[in-house]
């Protein structure tokens, strides 16, 4: 496994790898899921790359950026065992030197839900990974379902800007308890992180209103809000059941559907999501 700090060192041994070449972006503090991405792109293409780059531009101001959880030296060596090639690991300058001033933005799909709560968060996720994939040049980027917009967001400006790559989408993985992992689960005290299986909750009540033929957007918005308030840690940010691909809100319920949802417990903002097919 070699380790690359500069972007001309990534680029350097991008040539020397072979075809095709995987590609996991993430902000490290690695857990079982951003794993579950690392294995699928290692079982599927001879190279793999992983870069660990935690974006200041997709923070607010008032963000966690100078909390989120890091730990290097674990990280790598998680991404040893997974055979990974190459961990691309630039500082914050090689990405963002001073006048940096171009940026990606995608409309519409970057509006709502997390984009609401957000503003800014998805025009630094989409200039990030364009970025990424133009040092990385990858045949296919592994992304988690966990971040379902962020997905959204991506496959609309890989579409959009013609971008010559495969997006692959890895299910969520969750903790024996349902909640999904995630790098801010670190910040839970004991108490919290029971309190967070209220997210995991709300959405299989939604899964299984719809297995039972539950087709009322409206009423599943409501069932998932009650749910949750009854739990006293928990603060809703917003509960939302939407068409998969536009993520405009439903009122009957067609599927594929998204019921996404963020919630606060504490100061940790948390967000899961099902999709109901
Ligand atoms: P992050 O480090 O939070 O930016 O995440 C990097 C990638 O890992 C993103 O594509 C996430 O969607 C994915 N990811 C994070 N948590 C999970 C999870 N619990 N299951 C599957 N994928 C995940």
């Amino acid at each position: 496994m070699k380790v690359v700090e500069t972007i001309g060192a990534m680029k350097r041994v991008r040539l020397e790898l072979t075809e095709p070449v995987g590609f996991v972006p993430t902000m490290g503090y690695l857990h079982e899921g951003h794993l579950a991405l690392v294995r699928q792109a290692r079982a599927e293409n001879p190279s793999v790359v992983v870069s660990i780059f935690i974006n200041p531009t997709q923070f607010g101001p008032k963000e966690d950026f100078d909390k989120y959880p890091r730990d290097p030296e674990h990280d790598l060596a998680l991404l040893e065992k997974e055979k990974t090639d190459i961990v691309f690991m630039p500082s914050e300058v090689k990405i963002y030197p001073p006048q940096f001033s171009s940026w990606v933005e995608v409309r519409k799909v970057t509006e709502r839900l997390e984009g609401a709560s957000r503003p800014g968060h998805f025009r630094g996720v989409t200039t990030v990974v364009a970025k990424l994939f133009n040092i990385v040049q990858p045949t296919k980027a592994y992304f988690g379902q966990k971040d379902a917009q962020q997905l959204v967001v991506i496959k609309k400006m890989v579409a959009d800007l013609n971008m010559n790559l495969e997006i692959v989408t890895i299910p969520t993985v969750r903790e024996p308890n349902g909640m999904a992992m995630s790098s801010r689960n670190a910040y839970l005290n004991p108490e919290q992180r029971q309190a967070a299986t209220v997210l995991y909750k709300a959405i299989s009540l939604a899964q299984r209103l719809w297995l039972r033929g539950g087709r009322d957007a409206e009423h599943m918005r409501q069932e998932m809000i009650t749910l949750m308030k009854k739990e006293p840690l928990a603060s809703i940010d917003y509960v939302s059941v939407a068409d998969a691909k536009t993520l405009d809100e439903l009122d009957t319920i067609n599927p594929p559907a998204l019921v996404s949802l963020a919630v606060k417990i504490g100061k940790t903002r948390l967000i899961d999501n099902v999709v109901l097919e």
